[in-house]
């Protein structure tokens, strides 16, 4: 099936994914009008389509594909593990080799006594498995009680009903509800939200929302809190360099446990190995995925500290897991990735290489006359495209216009950057180089032209 359809001509192909398949966060209607672009192929930050053309994944895949595609290493480990052992669970008193490996060496990387792993299939489960972990927790602990989890609105952890519930996205609330014990503070997310103050003051001003919270809710009544160091999916938002130390300060004073969403975070995206040692954060768990694997498998999981799995494993049988937790090829896969990222100084080469040759370009593109500011951290970057930079002001054009419109001229610039509102976002594999940074940029700025010409002539300027 699989190399007869690779040969069907693209038109046919979009027949049938438009007759057959649903596709997530997608008007199906729209798309089928339309018809899906066809990726075939990957190497490096490049994909191919099934028209042949040539396009700089500017996200990573899903900000996932951390070491770039068509890394053969990955592929023969997964063919061997197959043969090896394909599956075997680790539920009822046994183990294997790839998943105690994985969890040694995650143990090994990831900061603090953050040394226990549980592992899910991807983001959204593995934050399920906190919102269990942290009540179970303060049951064992004695205090039922402790039940709500405080996120953030505008953040993401996810599309299941758990992960879902954690983010603080009102269109998927209102796909099916959300479920109890999750409450929402606004988001520190200056460009948007920070009316006349500074940005110091408020990002204060927005980790302050937390402890007004937790008082309005009775510390009593509060298990976590969690957040992403950098909201990924809520349009790359850098929060104010006084956030974080403050919401740090605020959980250690009323005990709150400190969930570290690093889904997007983790694994060299920051110019460290997680966000949480970038933002100065000592979490009690760590939520991991994409970039564990670098897509190529699906894999997540919870990185959790000695104290709360200590406490946990008091309680006797924690009654949670899934399937694949700890699938051994899917286990094996992450391993071997996270060898590349270690024996190939991939973080490094973030930090030292393509974080400050992509800064200073990126950083530029607020010469043009759509683009308000930029943000960089590591390689995951935004720009805000606005009317009036000066008063940060919004389009007239319902939100979302603008970027969609950016979007699809960075498509047709064979250039995949994505838009969240007028927003502008990347996050392109670790592995790229100043001479693919140069073509990306290119393709941006092009795209940027295009865009502004474009909405001038359609009287949207
Ligand atoms: N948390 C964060 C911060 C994410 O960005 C995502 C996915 N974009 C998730 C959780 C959910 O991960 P998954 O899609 O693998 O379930």
């Amino acid at each position: 099936m699989n190399m007869i359809t690779n040969h069907l001509p693209t038109a046919e192909l979009q027949a049938l994914d438009a007759a057959h398949h649903m596709h997530p966060f997608t008007d199906s209607n729209g798309l089928a009008a339309k018809g899906a672009r066809v990726i075939t192929r990957g190497k490096g930050v490049w994909l191919t389509d099934s028209e042949g053309n040539q396009i700089i994944d500017g996200m990573a895949g899903l900000w996932c594909v951390n070491i770039g595609y068509g890394r053969k290493e990955l592929a023969e480990v997964a063919a061997r593990q197959m043969e090896e052992l394909a599956y075997y669970n680790t539920f009822f008193q046994t183990t294997h080799v790839p998943a105690i490996a994985l969890a040694a060496k995650l143990a090994e990387l990831a900061p603090g006594d953050l040394n226990h792993v549980f592992f899910a299939g991807s983001g959204s489960e593995a934050n399920d498995t906190n919102i269990r972990l942290v009540r179970r927790y303060w049951q064992v602990k004695g205090q039922p009680e402790r039940r709500v989890i405080i996120a953030r609105k505008n953040g993401y952890h996810g599309s299941t009903m758990g992960g879902g519930s954690l983010g603080g996205m009102a269109p998927i609330h209102a796909h099916g509800g959300k479920i109890d014990g999750i409450e929402h503070i606004d988001q520190p997310y200056w460009w948007g939200e920070g009316g006349e103050m500074t940005e110091a003051e408020f990002g204060l001003a927005r980790a302050k929302l937390l402890e007004d919270k937790i008082l309005e809710l009775g510390a009593d009544k509060v298990a976590a809190f969690i957040g992403e160091p950098i909201q990924g999916a809520g349009g790359v938002i850098v929060p104010p360099a006084t956030y974080w130390p403050e919401i740090q300060r605020i959980c250690d004073k009323y005990g709150i446990l400190l969930i570290a969403d690093e889904v997007i975070t983790g694994f060299g995206r920051t110019g460290n190995w997680f966000g949480s040692q970038t933002f100065g954060i000592k979490p009690h768990i760590m939520t991991i995925a994409k970039g564990l694997s670098s897509g190529y498998q699906p894999i997540g999981g919870s990185i959790v500290c000695d104290e709360v799995a200590a406490v946990v494993a008091e309680g006797g049988e924690f009654f949670h897991g899934y399937t694949y937790s700890g699938h051994p090829v899917a286990a094996a896969v992450a391993l071997e990735n996270l060898r590349i990222l270690q024996e190939e100084k991939i973080v490094e080469h973030v930090r030292d290489v393509a974080h400050p040759y992509l800064k200073e370009r990126w950083d530029a593109l607020t010469d043009h006359p759509l683009v308000g500011e930029a943000k960089l951290v590591g390689l995951m970057g935004s720009i805000a495209l606005t009317p009036d930079k000066a008063k940060r002001a919004k389009f007239a054009s319902e939100a979302g216009t603008v970027g969609l419109r950016t979007r699809e001229r960075c498509f047709a610039n064979n250039l995949i950057m994505r838009h969240v509102g007028d927003r502008m976002i990347i996050s392109p594999p670790l592995v790229i180089t100043p001479a693919e940074i140069d073509i990306l940029i290119e393709r941006a700025r092009k795209s940027l032209d295009e865009s502004y010409a474009g909405l001038k002539a359609d009287g949207l300027l």
